[in-house]
């Protein structure tokens, strides 16, 4: 009997998966039946965009974190696909930063060309994964929101791709409960327009404060204050930004920092990062960690190593991602076709915490991401994903890091070589700061299509 697959999540990472299966299956393997869970209506995963908050058609927490003018925050050279460049699917070089609409519709293409849709049930929930002894298989427990059914069946393998960043890290602060304005989660956060002439608070100093600050200045909000915990993110903000440490309390209105300093705000924005929340996992196969480049439990940052059957995905902090994920699952993809035989525990455990060695002594940046790009390097060289300039990916990460701390609001207006084409990606046409139409037709420059175009004749 063929083996079964069940993957959690069409998002960029079950895609990966997905794909994997369908280009050995395209040389020639014979693949074991997938079953691909979504719970959403449509793939993509976090670049699905959804305007919904809180709880979504079917009474189940939004997935979705991301909001309307995201850009890319990073070059796309750095995420491009080895076996599916931009320029394939694009049919001509693009910019370097595209807006969500455009990076959704590069990562759809990849998987339409490979004909997987026809794995994926949409509306569907994974709500338990119990592992049974006595068969070495999972049972897998969803929910078909359509026909509001609810449905178990038997896996020889899970893939965990269900992503990390849905569920907010949310900690409150005195004086909150009587604050006289709006208090959010980045995860709730859609649209800058909210913020225009408002005196906005940013608790946090990651990617969710920069980026959601930037997009409220560039919509037009009256002021920015971001605080941070650790340490400042210390760009060149423009006047109307300012950094400050920790806030203390909030007296009405009135945010109180660490400094002593003091600051009239209309609206709280939490930036402080998301949980890893598997809810549908016991305690026996759950991951428990922190957002960091090397969680623990996890061999070749994958396989679980109480359980090697079930293989979580995307499961680290994020420089790379796309070429990550697609690495990470053309791995867990051979040892499933027993193409690559996997050591026992103690070697598994012994391999993973020298990685965390490895990792705890990072300190720069540039050590970071050198650290995740020898990690996928790793995985690359033990399949057939084809491999691609990893040092030039790293010098690539460099040079953006370089270019936001020279200009923050103008780093997207800057552009990269493809590692995978050697094409340099041409500029685009608006500054970044002046682009405020963030559609796909807008991005590449093509007439927008009017709503009452679509109707038909
Ligand atoms: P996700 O994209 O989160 O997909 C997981 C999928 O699993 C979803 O479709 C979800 O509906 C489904 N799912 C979850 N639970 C269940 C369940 N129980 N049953 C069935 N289905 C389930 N990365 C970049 O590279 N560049 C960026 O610019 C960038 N911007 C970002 C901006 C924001 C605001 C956030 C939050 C993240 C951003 N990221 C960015 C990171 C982003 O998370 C990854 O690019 C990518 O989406 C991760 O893919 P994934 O498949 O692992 O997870
Ligand atoms: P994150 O990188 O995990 O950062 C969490 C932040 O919250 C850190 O600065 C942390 O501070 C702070 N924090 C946590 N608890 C706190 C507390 N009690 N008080 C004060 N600060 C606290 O999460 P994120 O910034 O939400 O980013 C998540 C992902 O989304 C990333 O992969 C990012 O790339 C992506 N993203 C991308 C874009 C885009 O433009 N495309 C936009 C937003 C997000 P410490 O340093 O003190 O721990």
């Amino acid at each position: 009997m063929k083996q079964r697959v069940a993957i959690i999540g069409a998002g960029p990472s079950g895609m990966a998966q997905l794909r994997a299966f369908q280009s050995a299956q395209e040389k020639g393997a014979d693949i074991p039946e997938l079953v691909c869970f979504e719970k959403q209506a449509d793939w993509g995963g976090m670049w699905n965009y959804t305007w919904r908050t809180g709880t979504d058609e079917n009474g189940e927490p939004v997935h979705g974190s991301m909001y309307r003018y995201l850009w890319s925050n990073g070059p796309k050279e750095c995420l491009e696909f080895a076996d599916y460049t931009f320029e394939e699917h694009f049919g001509k070089a693009i910019a370097s930063y595209p807006p969500r609409e455009v990076l959704w519709d590069y990562i759809k293409g990849r998987v339409e060309k490979a004909g997987v849709r026809k794995y994926i049930r949409f509306n569907t929930a994974v709500r338990d994964v119990r592992y049974d002894e006595a068969t070495a298989q999972f049972i897998v427990t969803s929910h078909d929101f359509a026909n509001d059914t609810t449905r178990a069946e038997t896996f020889d393998y899970v893939v965990n791709a269900c992503g990390h960043f849905s569920t907010p890290h949310a900690p409150t602060f005195p004086g909150f409960e009587t604050f006289g304005g709006r208090i959010l989660h980045a995860h709730d956060f859609r649209d800058a327009l909210e913020f225009k002439n408002k005196n906005i608070l940013l608790i946090g100093s990651s990617y969710s404060a920069e980026d959601i600050g930037s997009q409220c200045y560039k919509y037009g909000a009256r002021s920015i204050t971001s605080c941070y915990r650790t340490a400042p993110m210390g760009y060149h903000w423009p006047a109307t930004w300012e950094e400050r440490p920790q806030l203390q309390y909030m007296a009405g209105n009135v945010a109180h920092f660490a400094d002593g300093s003091f600051k009239h705000v209309d609206a709280i924005i939490l930036c402080t990062g998301y949980k890893h929340h598997f809810p549908f996992l016991p305690d026996s196969l759950r991951l428990k960690t922190n957002n960091r480049l090397w969680p623990l439990g996890l061999y070749k940052g994958v396989f679980w190593e109480d359980n090697p059957r079930l293989v979580y995905l995307g499961m680290q902090d994020l420089w790379y991602s796309f070429n990550m994920f697609d690495a990470q699952a053309w791995y867990a993809r051979d040892v499933i076709l027993g193409r690559i035989a996997l050591p026992g525990r103690e070697v598994m455990t012994a391999d993973s915490l020298a990685w965390r060695t490895r990792e705890e002594a990072l300190v720069t940046n540039q050590d970071m991401f050198e650290f995740q790009g020898s990690y996928i390097e790793q995985l690359v060289a033990a399949t057939d994903y084809p491999s691609f300039d990893i040092a030039g990916v790293n010098r690539t990460f460099l040079e953006w890091k370089h270019d936001k701390h020279e200009d923050i609001m103008g780093y997207r207006n800057k552009s990269y070589r493809s590692l995978m084409t050697g094409t340099q990606s041409p500029p685009h046409h608006t500054p970044w700061i002046k682009a405020l139409d963030d559609s796909m037709a807008a991005y590449l420059g093509e007439p927008a299509v009017s709503p009452t175009a679509r109707q038909p004749a």
